[in-house]
């Protein structure tokens, strides 16, 4: 039996060092998503080997899936072999020798080693008890996404330092000041669930010396702030994926049950972003609604012609959205075709254009959705409702009579014919 193997058959050893304890029957209360009390987590044994099933999130794996979930521990490639393997294999007592690697994927393998390091670092401290309490995160999601804080900085330069060497801290661009000093910090992952860096948010307003709301880790060879979408290490399990802004929005929603959500961040929306967007096959954009959101949102329209657009009222992200409206309101929330789409837009940019266009444009519509088009306008205009109403029916009426007297014009040269048989059938 491989280490593999062995490792697959130690999952209720691996629940425990987790702190999630079974009952008689095999459940507990899922670590993944908010659950309160329901205990829809069960393990499952069947054929020797050991699997886990969440019935309240629908998530399911084994011990390789959850410690990637739980501890960011890699499920794929030479990380996996070098990070995962040894790992669990010494938490459980078990011998494993990893293969001999190359020196480019040991100074890889170090890096990654690194990240992992400093994320376990993260500590939650009362001042980030505060921060999630103040937005309603549970701490199983601190955890899962490695949320915490540097309490010690100095120290943890000098453990770095200890540990791996100036020259591999230098390379990964580690030592950032700014960042680690009284910041919360989000862990940041690659693709297959490797931490690769931090993004860092100030917690209390210090107004005697400001400093930048948010800040990130450098760029290192395997972190890019114009690359990263946060959270993509599970939402690329969906065919379809949600667009938001920032990185409560997107755990807003995790903790709601769902995991196809992605976050652009406070960066510029980039081609690389957009390419990998590309890969979803239904993309649905809830980012904010002012002029930095809404010029992200114009440029993946462009691009992408599976997304659209959805309109959070009152100026709302999806964070505060769900806590006062619930997840399920959110979903049913109206994705804008592309009229809708140009009155949000243009009215947003050219708060001084006259609503008469649009009008025309909406005449040209199918009727069913003249309500809806009237009513959005009449929000991003100010114009009233009833006033844009008459406007549309003066249109319609107008259009209603020229076609009435083109067939009239045509029905005067086929003369008395059609006159009769209109005639007959009303006898
Ligand atoms: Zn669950």
């Amino acid at each position: 039996m491989d280490i593999t193997d062995q490792l697959m058959l130690r999952l209720p050893e691996y629940l425990n060092s987790q702190g999630i304890h079974l009952d008689s029957n095999g459940f507990a209360l899922c670590p993944l998503h908010d659950d309160k009390k329901s205990k829809s987590f069960h393990l499952i044994t069947s054929s020797g080997s050991k699997i886990w099933h969440c019935f309240g999130c629908g998530q399911s794996g084994s011990i390789f899936t959850l410690a990637n979930q739980l501890e960011g521990l890699p499920m794929k490639g030479a990380e996996f072999h070098e990070i995962t393997l040894p790992t669990l294999a010494k938490r459980m007592g078990l011998k494993y020798v990893p293969k001999a690697i190359s020196q480019a994927d040991s100074n890889k393998g170090q890096l990654r080693e690194l990240f992992n390091f400093i994320r376990k670092e993260l500590v939650i401290d009362e001042r980030v008890q505060k921060f999630a309490e103040n937005r309603a995160l549970p701490e199983n999601i601190l955890k899962r996404f490695g949320i915490g804080r540097v309490t010690d900085y100095v120290q943890l330069k000098r453990k770095l330092s200890r540990n791996f060497g100036d020259d591999i801290l230098k390379k990964a661009a580690v030592l950032h000041d700014e960042l680690f000093v009284d910041r919360i910090l989000f862990t940041l992952f690659d693709d297959f669930g490797s931490p690769i860096g931090f993004a860092g948010r100030i917690d209390v307003d210090t107004p005697e010396t400001p400093r930048a709301k948010y800040v990130n880790s450098i760029t290192n060879p395997f972190y890019d702030k114009s690359k990263h979408l946060y959270n993509m290490h599970f939402a690329k399990k969906f065919d379809d994926v949600f667009v938001v802004e920032g990185q409560i929005d997107t755990l807003r929603l995790v903790i709601s049950g769902m995991q196809n959500v992605v976050a652009v961040g406070g960066s510029a929306l980039t081609d690389d972003h957009i390419r990998q967007l590309a890969k979803f096959k239904k993309i649905t954009l809830a980012l904010d609604g002012d002029a930095a959101g809404l010029t992200k949102m114009d440029k993946i329209r462009e691009r992408l012609k599976n997304s659209t657009c959805i309109l959070i009222p009152d100026g709302m992200d999806p964070d505060s959205y769900v806590r006062n409206y619930g997840v399920d309101s959110f979903k049913r929330l109206d994705e804008l075709d592309d009229l809708s789409w140009q009155i949000v837009r243009d009215e947003y940019y050219q708060p001084a254009k006259s609503a008469e266009g649009y009008v025309q444009k909406i005449a040209d519509s199918s009727p069913i959705y003249h309500t809806d088009y009237l009513r959005r306008l009449a929000k991003a205009s100010g114009v009233e409702y009833f006033r844009l109403k008459d406007g549309l029916n003066a249109i319609l009426n107008e259009r209603a009579w020229d076609k009435f007297n083109t067939i009239m014009k045509s029905k005067d040269k086929i003369g008395s014919l059609s006159v009769q048989v209109s005639l007959n059938k009303q006898e």
